[in-house]
């Protein structure tokens, strides 16, 4: 079933009548169109994307299940809109809340003509399900990050800064055909103490951890994935802390499984490293969800009452950051399925000194 059809079937469920579809991502993953200037308008048999002309190519390429519509001045979007708004029989109109207070002003005061209602979570709860076709291109996307990171390995030793591992990740993704689905994260020594640090001009010691997060914006979709490093040698306190952020990782994957509560995985993450007394320096949630976007709605978290259905993807994340000692973070990416959970990064975790 086509994402066009799934959001068809929730609006007859939920009783909305019409949707304007006003965020770029949405609207991808509604029709396939990678533009940056288009609306869509879904009703529960029409449906039409109204672009301009500098995308009339792209649109014909992308769009097979929704009417294409191009407007050209004098026409304005809005009118445009009502023409067809009109023409589908359309009086009410549901609209996101994700767009500006501004823009959504500016609209309902030009077509005062129609209702506006709020589209609540209609789309939220469809994009946490991913289609086959979805976790394909995840797949490929996680696929990338693990080549990623076998690429970065390589790089870290005594000496390298931080701000050149950066650089290069960069360049694999691109080279690769992708783009980069955040802004890497290379953190080594006391700088990896900081979960969402900044690469700097740092160079690499040994007795570092070295953290590096990255991930793949690869056809639409992300992947994400996080190593800890140890550079020359590990000692005992280094072992310590890394094998216990390793089990809780490990044991976390495991568990995500359809019927359980993502607060629940993530309270299993906390206890683990209570074991050690590390728990106290694991700040952030378990996980988020994984998608279009690198934070795709839905969470692992003690404030997310989420319970976990087949098709969702989300990170498992676990970490330990002590001041000005350092830090440790593995992260991997997974498909929870009907069956057993499916773990979609696949670069080694056990402790690996360089
Ligand atoms: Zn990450
Ligand atoms: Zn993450």
């Amino acid at each position: 079933m086509s994402n066009l059809q799934r959001l068809r079937e929730s609006m007859v469920r939920e009783n909305v009548p019409a949707i304007l579809i006003t965020d770029l991502l949405n609207i991808r993953w509604v029709s396939g169109f990678t533009g940056s200037t288009a609306i869509v308008l879904v009703t529960p048999n029409d449906a039409c994307l109204i672009t301009d002309s500098r995308y009339t190519l792209v649109a014909k390429q992308q769009v097979s299940e929704l009417d294409i519509v191009i407007f050209a001045r004098p026409q304005t979007l809005e009118e445009c809109l009502a023409e067809h708004a009109t023409k589908y029989g359309v009086s009410t109109i549901a609209f996101e809340t994700s767009q500006s207070y501004a823009a959504h002003q500016k609209r309902s005061a030009a077509l005062s003509q129609f209702e506006w209602i709020e589209a609540g979570e209609i789309l939220t709860n469809l994009r946490k399900i991913k289609t086959h076709e979805e976790i394909k291109r995840i797949k490929a996307a996680c696929q990338l990050a693990d080549a990623c990171m076998e690429h970065t390995v390589r790089l870290i030793q005594e000496g390298v800064k931080e701000f050149d591992i950066n650089l290069d990740i960069e360049f694999f993704y691109r080279r690769h055909g992708a783009y980069l689905a955040f802004e890497p994260i290379v953190v080594s020594g006391p700088n990896s103490a900081k979960p969402h640090g900044k690469a700097s001009d740092r160079a690499l010691q040994r007795g570092d951890f070295v953290t590096v997060d990255c991930g793949a914006l690869l056809d639409g979709y992300c992947s994400d994935i996080t190593r800890t490093f140890v550079v020359g040698e590990a000692s005992e306190r280094h072992r310590e802390i890394y094998d216990q952020v390793l089990r809780a990782e490990i044991e976390c994957c495991d568990a995500l499984r359809v019927g359980k509560n993502g607060r629940d995985i993530d309270a299993h993450a906390r206890a683990v490293l209570a074991e050690k007394g590390l728990d106290q320096y694991f700040g952030h949630g378990l996980g988020h969800g994984l998608g279009m976007n690198v934070h795709d709605p839905g969470g692992l978290s003690p404030t997310v009452d989420q319970p976990l259905m087949a098709g969702m993807v989300f990170t498992v994340e676990p970490g330990v950051y002590i001041e000005d000692f350092g830090g440790v973070r593995i992260e991997d990416d997974v498909h929870i399925t009907d069956i057993e959970p499916e773990i979609l990064t696949h670069f080694p975790k056990e402790l690996i000194i360089v």
